[in-house]
């Protein structure tokens, strides 16, 4: 179908969302201009690699793009790279560029991402004290890793222990500052997040859990990073990875609702007529929790662009996905599906010294979430699992002998 129209739909954030929110515009038969605005130089790009392959050295640039380089003239996108979105003003529904320059939209989607969360401690400013989002990020840190010598990681959730996998495999000597007393602590909680404390000891990384970072020390270049517990560790260079912070400055300076992200309903509408927001910036009203949920993931960016590109086209599609991410580190890779907050127990399937296990959290004797390590093909029915919310037997759950298939099954029956 065609939609012969005159309007102009645009995207702020030359991201994955956005990529897909463009291309998703186009596959839907949109004919209008389409404008997609990026700050940064380089077209639409994957992150995940930046702390994997791309970083190690074992993957090229081309590897990381959404699309090939002609595919936004080939579909009519006009792509501006290294331009800014300054200021919105939704009653008149304008954005206005760097530079001045001011379009009118019919529809905008907010696709604008999330930046690292910095550390203000004492030389933060310190030559060497990088940090990991772009491809520019990871050039950077790419050139220390060849250089060798020593690491310290700052933060052990995904970024911290993703990078301090790939400097380990790299043959460098690396250490991990973390307050908490387990990596991923956070979502993982103390007895998962120990398999992965175990899997970076077994492979050379020094684990330093229970200790923040009181400053890092050095004549212009880090030589140094001084931990509250009053260690000084000597390094070439630090990586911080201490989470992230949606970028809403646009939308909040422009009055939009905006608490923890840019808040939307669950067709990724925000409080002003037209406007949408998706990807790491959405905190998104999930039909599935009721409650509003901000995913920081990969396959939210890839699956929200898409859907907000359909509700701006008016085809009303609630996005109600279950959470999911994935991780790689050294030999051992994970998914994890759910959201998981208030359980009281994991049932663990499998045997975690070996490497080799499914997780679950559980809340009474319903499954919110389960992480698959190193076992494969098992997303669907942990899906299945969490939609079905019916009773589950633990006893069942552990079993690896019962299929997921035929419990997810069973579940969804009653
Ligand atoms: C190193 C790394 C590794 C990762 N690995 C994994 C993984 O293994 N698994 C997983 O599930 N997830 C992973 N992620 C997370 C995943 O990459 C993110 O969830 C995803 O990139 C979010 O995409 P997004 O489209 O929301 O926005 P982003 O990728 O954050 O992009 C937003 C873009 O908008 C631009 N922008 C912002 N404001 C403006 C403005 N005002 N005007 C113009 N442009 C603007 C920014 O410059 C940026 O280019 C990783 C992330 C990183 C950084």
């Amino acid at each position: 179908m065609t939609l012969s129209t005159d309007q102009t739909h645009v995207i702020v954030g030359a991201s994955l969302a956005g990529a897909k929110a463009a291309e998703t515009l186009r596959a839907e038969g949109f004919d209008g201009r389409v404008v997609l605005i990026g700050a940064e130089e380089e077209r639409p790009y994957e992150r995940p690699p930046l702390s994997k392959e791309y970083v190690r050295g074992e993957a090229g640039r081309e590897k990381v793009y959404v699309h090939d380089e002609r595919f936004y003239a080939e579909h009519d996108i006009e792509l501006r790279l290294g331009r800014t979105a300054v200021s919105l003003d939704t009653a008149s529904r304008e954005l206005e560029l760097d530079g001045g320059e001011r379009l009118r939209y019919d529809r905008l989607l907010l696709s604008t991402g999330a930046a690292p969360r910095r550390l203000e401690i004492p030389g933060a400013d310190l030559d060497g004290v990088l940090y990991l989002r772009s491809v520019q990020d990871s050039d950077a840190l790419r050139e220390r890793i060849d250089r060798g010598g020593a690491v310290v990681v700052v933060g052990a959730g995904w970024i911290g222990a993703e990078v301090a996998a790939s400097a380990r495999q790299r043959g460098l000597d690396v250490t991990v500052v973390e307050p908490s007393s387990v990596p991923l602590e956070r979502v993982l909680g103390p007895e998962v997040g120990g398999v992965y404390r175990d899997i970076h000891a077994d492979h050379g990384v020094r684990m330093l859990l229970g200790t923040g970072v009181d400053a890092f020390e050095g004549d212009g270049l880090v030589e140094r990073v001084r931990t509250s517990d009053g260690r000084l560790l000597d390094c070439e260079f630090v990586v911080v990875g201490v989470g992230v912070q949606p970028r809403t400055e646009l939308a909040a300076e422009a009055g939009l609702a905006v608490d923890n992200g840019i808040l939307v309903d669950e067709h990724l509408q925000a409080n002003a007529p037209g406007v949408f927001a998706a990807g790491d910036v959405a905190n998104a009203m999930h039909p599935f929790y009721g409650e509003r949920v901000r995913v920081e993931h990969w396959a939210n960016a890839l699956n929200q662009g898409p859907a907000a590109a359909r509700n701006m086209l008016g085809q009303p599609a609630a996005y109600d996905r279950l959470p999911y991410f994935f991780s790689d580190q050294y030999e051992v890779g994970m998914e994890y599906t759910g959201y998981a907050r208030g359980e009281d127990r994991v049932v663990l399937r499998g045997d975690p010294a070996a490497r080799e296990f499914v997780a679950f959290w559980m809340s009474e004797d319903r499954v919110l979430a389960g992480m698959n390590l190193n076992v494969w093909d098992v997303t669907d029915p942990i899906k299945r699992l969490i939609g079905a919310r019916m009773a589950v037997d633990d006893r069942q759950l552990a079993d690896p002998d019962v299929p997921l298939d035929e419990l997810a099954s069973a579940a969804q029956e009653r």
